[in-house]
């Protein structure tokens, strides 16, 4: 997949983006015509939304040769932390995007405009298009009114400038308590727009800042903040989610006052809207997914069955297979879902040609080669890719002793079975042919271990395999040579595919059966493999080692997804 891909998918901001540049709507001298951000709220951790936001903004600005900023919207100061920054930074590189420009780095934070934004509150309130409101928050909620019904005027719209303008001041000093002033634009309380119904844009907060301290207790909101904040930082195309349609002409109207008392100049950032991503058997929402890991349900917000970015990189995903979900997924005007499938399938896409194979056997069952003579080894290979033989050969030995899936064997072969049963005969994936003959089991009936004969002359690539045809073709390791590891087989966390549809609790929908953790084999020659390396694992998937637990001589790995999508079948 290449990026033309993502011309076709996006094409209404494309179309905008190419109408804008034809016209020299953002024709600036030393600016590029395309300047974008990306703006999350260091509130929590990024999610699978979140990458669809990243490739856009990004992507847009590499294509059209502009740039984007990383923009921390940190206006809420009880919520957020440097943590969240950190980690927000560190995916989006992960992602493979970078903020920095012909060697600037636009890396922003509103909270840097912070003293900017109160000189242009002030100078909306000069010019009589803002004023302090004295009543309490539920008064203010009240008077906007309904949808259908206009809000009605607060006492104090018409408060002359110069008190408006004190009461300011002397909020930013710290002179009231929280809830007793608000400021307020002033715009239309009959306004079909709710957000236009003189919107509060400043409030009190005694609250300490992750970067600004205690410099402030008062704090600008986000329709305020967020549309100057652009102007500031020069961008051409704001592109947010739909909900943010109905403030687009708060957007605006912030934007032209603030040019008419000339405090911004022309051209300003233009908001468009485009629709956000909801994933099947997923929750798309900071809030819900805290709650996940607050009352753990999951091990944190790297879980690797969590729609967090850091999930889903700890689960195995590579940031080319989430590009490659964004480009397939597109960008359109309607809200819609994409299936889960559709993100599990580009990461065997990207997989598929890449990841080495290897083999790993998960429920180890033992099987004895009876005719092969004790303390013998064979030396075996196969190709580490099948389609890309520069890749080289995986060395590994047949010996008396083997290790197969418990699941190849069964006692009584139900309809369709060719793998192992008592009197079968099957291949030893780049090994030999074998016969079963028998199995021991324990007091309980359990199987403990498989007998069988081999085939001295059917060794795989050699003249004589051609001979045996069998149906059954099992994956195995030779316990002479095979490594232990752990093995962490994930799947979906949630069974329902709406799982925080309509009033429904998302808690109720949790997957019982998302997470199985077991001591299983790997061949000997990836024993020393370093961590967050992919592999597909023959007959099982795609499998990486686990980024934090992984350690050479302790491997542990995380299925990622398995070779064929089961779920559809559901
Ligand atoms: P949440 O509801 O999970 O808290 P948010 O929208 O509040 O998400 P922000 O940090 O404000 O999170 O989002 C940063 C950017 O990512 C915004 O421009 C937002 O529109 C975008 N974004 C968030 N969720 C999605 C999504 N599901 N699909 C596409 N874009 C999204
Ligand atoms: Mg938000």
């Amino acid at each position: 997949m290449t990026d033309t891909h993502i011309e076709q998918a996006s094409n209404f901001i494309r179309q905008k983006i190419d109408a804008d540049t034809a016209a020299a709507k953002f024709k600036r001298a030393g600016l590029p015509s395309v300047i974008t951000r990306f703006p999350p709220e260091p509130n929590g951790y990024l999610h699978i939304g979140h990458a669809k936001s990243i490739c856009l903004n990004f992507g847009m600005a590499r294509d059209y040769g502009g740039r984007c900023h990383l923009r921390f919207d940190d206006t809420n100061p009880e919520k957020e932390s440097v943590e969240y920054v950190n980690s927000i930074k560190d995916t989006v590189q992960w992602l493979g995007f970078d903020w920095h420009s012909n060697g600037v780095e636009h890396l922003h934070y509103a909270s840097d405009y912070f003293e900017q934004l109160y000189q242009f509150a002030e100078r909306l309130i000069q010019a009589g298009h803002a004023y302090i409101d004295s009543q309490d928050g539920d008064t203010i909620r009240f008077q906007r009114g309904q949808l259908n019904s206009p809000g009605m005027n607060s006492p104090f719209r018409d408060r002359p400038v110069d008190e408006s303008l004190d009461i300011f001041h002397r909020m930013r000093a710290g002179e009231f308590a929280e809830g007793t002033h608000v400021l307020r634009a002033k715009i239309d309380m009959a306004s079909s727009f709710m957000a236009m119904r003189d919107p509060v844009i400043y409030r009190i907060r005694y609250a300490h800042h992750h970067r600004t301290g205690d410099a402030w207790c008062i704090y600008p909101l986000y329709d305020f903040t967020h549309c100057i904040s652009d102007a500031i930082e020069q961008v051409t195309h704001s592109l947010c989610t739909l909900e943010f349609e109905n403030n687009r002409p708060l957007y605006n109207w912030v934007l032209a006052r603030l040019v008419e008392v000339g405090a911004l100049a022309q051209p300003l950032p233009e908001q468009t809207e485009f629709a956000r991503l909801n994933l099947t058997y997923a929750i798309t929402s900071k809030r819900k997914l805290l709650k996940l890991v607050e009352e753990n349900k999951v091990d944190g917000w790297d879980d690797p069955r969590m729609m967090t970015l850091v999930g889903i990189r700890r689960r195995g995903f590579t940031p080319e297979s989430i590009r490659l979900f964004c480009e397939r997924i597109g960008v359109s005007k309607a809200d819609s879902w994409i299936d889960m499938s559709t993100l599990e399938q580009a990461v065997r896409d990207d997989l598929d040609e890449k990841a080495p194979r290897a083999v790993a056997v998960l429920k180890p069952l033992k099987l004895i080669i009876d005719n092969y003579p004790d303390g013998q080894t064979e030396p075996c290979k196969a190709p580490v890719h099948p389609h890309h033989p520069e890749m080289g050969e995986r060395h590994f030995v047949f010996s008396k002793e083997l290790w197969i899936e418990h699941d190849d064997f069964m006692v009584e072969p139900m309809k369709g079975f060719f793998r192992l049963f008592v009197g079968n005969k099957v291949r030893l994936r780049h090994g030999f042919v074998i016969e079963c003959t028998s199995y021991d089991s324990d007091e309980h009936g359990n199987v403990t271990a498989v007998h069988a004969n081999y085939y001295a002359d059917s060794k795989s690539g050699t003249e004589g395999s051609n001979n045996y045809k069998v149906k059954g073709n099992i994956h195995w390791l030779s316990n002479e040579s095979a490594v232990s590891a752990e093995i962490r087989v994930y799947d979906r966390l949630f069974s329902d595919a709406h799982p925080d549809a309509g009033d429904k609790d998302f808690l109720d929908a949790l997957n019982a059966d998302s997470k199985h953790i077991s001591q299983g084999y790997v061949e000997s020659g990836i024993a020393n493999v370093a961590a967050e390396t992919h592999f597909q694992f023959e007959r099982l998937g795609y499998f990486v080692t686990d980024r934090v637990d992984s350690k050479s001589g302790a491997l542990v790995f995380n299925r990622i997804v398995g070779l064929k999508d089961v779920w559809q079948k559901k």
